[in-house]
C-alpha cells in the first residue's frame, strides 16, 4: 500500500493566496515577452505572493532540461535552440518589472558546448546594461565544475552566484541521479574563488526527502567549507506521482533547529522554513537584518 502522507498535509503546509493585481501584471508581461519562469515550470507554490509582489524567477534556455532530478517538474526532452533574442526580452521584463533582484535560472544544457554559460552571461549584461541598479542572481547547473564557464558567467557581473546542492550526500544519486555532491561544492568554491568576495555564494536544501538532521547539519557545514554564506532551507513537495514521494514533513521547529546550526556555522544570511525555495525573498539576502524574517 503506498505511503498516504501526501494526502495529510500539515496545518503548517496549508495557507490562504491572496492574488493581487501585479500578479496579472507580471503574468501579462512574462506571455507578451515570450519568457519562461521556474516558477511556472517547477509548480512553485508560491508564485501567487511571489508575483503579487512584483518578484519574478526566470528561466533562461528554454523549459527542457537534458536531466531528470526526481524531485523536478522541469520536463525531460531534447532542448529546443538557443534564442538569441532572449536576453534583450529579458531585460526589458526586469526593467518594466522594475525588478531590484532579478534571478536568473535555467535547466541543463548537458548538449550545448558551453552548457549555456555563454548565453547566462549575455542575459545578465542585457539586465545590467538596462537596469544598472539591480542586483542579478543566477542559479546554475553545475556546468560538470569547469572553471572556464563558471569564470564566463562571474565575469557577466551577479551580485550573487547560486548552485543547489539540493540533498544531502546520501541521497543525490537518488534525488539527482545526474549531478554529483562534490561536484556541485565544487561549483560554489570555483565560483567564490573567481568572484574574489566580490559575489555572495549562495545554495539551497530541500528537507523531507528521507535525510537524517545529522545529514542536514554535515550538508550545511560542507556548504560553509565551500565558501557559501547564503542558504535556502525548504520542504520537498512532490509535484506529480511520477515524482519522488515526500518521505516526511518537517516540523516548523525542527526548520527552526537548521536556521540555528547555518547561524553558529556562520552563514550571512539564512531562509528555512516549509514554503522556503532557492528564489523565494530572495532579495533579503543582500539586506541583512532579521536572518530568518520568514517562517510563514
Ligand atoms: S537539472 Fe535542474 S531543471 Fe533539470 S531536472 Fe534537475 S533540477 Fe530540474
Amino acid at each position: 500500500m503506498p505511503r498516504t502522507i501526501e494526502r495529510q498535509f500539515p496545518a503548517w503546509i496549508t495557507r490562504p493566496i491572496t492574488l493581487r493585481d501585479s500578479w496579472s501584471k507580471a503574468r501579462a508581461l512574462v506571455e507578451e515577452l515570450s519568457l519562461h519562469t521556474v516558477c511556472q515550470e517547477a509548480l512553485c507554490p508560491n508564485l501567487g505572493p511571489c508575483w503579487s509582489s512584483g518578484n519574478v524567477s526566470f528561466m533562461i534556455l528554454g523549459s527542457r532540461c537534458t536531466r531528470r532530478c526526481g524531485f523536478c517538474a522541469v520536463e525531460t526532452a531534447r532542448p529546443d535552440p538557443v534564442d538569441d533574442s532572449e536576453p534583450f526580452r529579458l531585460s526589458q521584463a526586469v526593467k518594466r518589472l522594475q525588478l531590484r533582484h532579478a534571478v536568473i535560472t535555467s535547466p541543463a544544457r548537458d548538449d550545448l558546448a558551453d552548457e549555456g554559460a555563454g548565453h547566462f552571461a549575455r542575459c545578465v549584461a542585457e539586465i545590467l546594461k538596462r537596469s544598472p541598479r539591480t542586483r542579478v542572481e543566477v542559479l546554475t547547473p553545475d556546468f560538470h565544475a569547469r572553471r572556464e564557464l563558471i569564470e564566463q558567467v562571474i565575469r557577466s557581473g551577479p551580485a550573487v552566484y547560486n548552485h543547489n546542492l539540493e540533498t544531502v550526500k546520501r541521497l543525490t544519486p537518488r534525488v539527482r541521479p545526474q549531478g554529483r555532491y562534490e561536484r556541485s561544492l565544487q561549483v560554489l568554491r570555483l565560483a567564490g574563488e573567481l568572484g574574489r568576495g566580490a559575489v555572495k555564494m549562495k545554495s539551497g536544501l530541500m528537507v523531507g526527502l528521507g535525510e537524517e538532521p545529522e545529514e542536514v547539519r554535515q550538508a550545511l557545514t560542507d556548504l560553509r567549507e565551500a565558501g557559501c554564506e547564503v542558504v535556502t532551507i525548504g520542504q520537498y513537495l512532490r509535484p506529480t506521482p511520477r515524482h519522488l514521494p515526500v518521505h516526511g514533513f518537517v516540523t516548523p521547529d525542527r526548520f527552526d533547529r537548521y536556521r540555528d546550526w547555518a547561524r553558529e556555522l556562520g552563514f550571512f544570511h539564512v531562509q528555512s522554513g516549509p514554503y522556503v525555495r532557492s528564489s523565494y525573498h530572495a532579495y533579503e539576502a543582500l539586506q541583512p537584518g532579521d536572518l530568518n524574517a520568514d517562517r510563514s
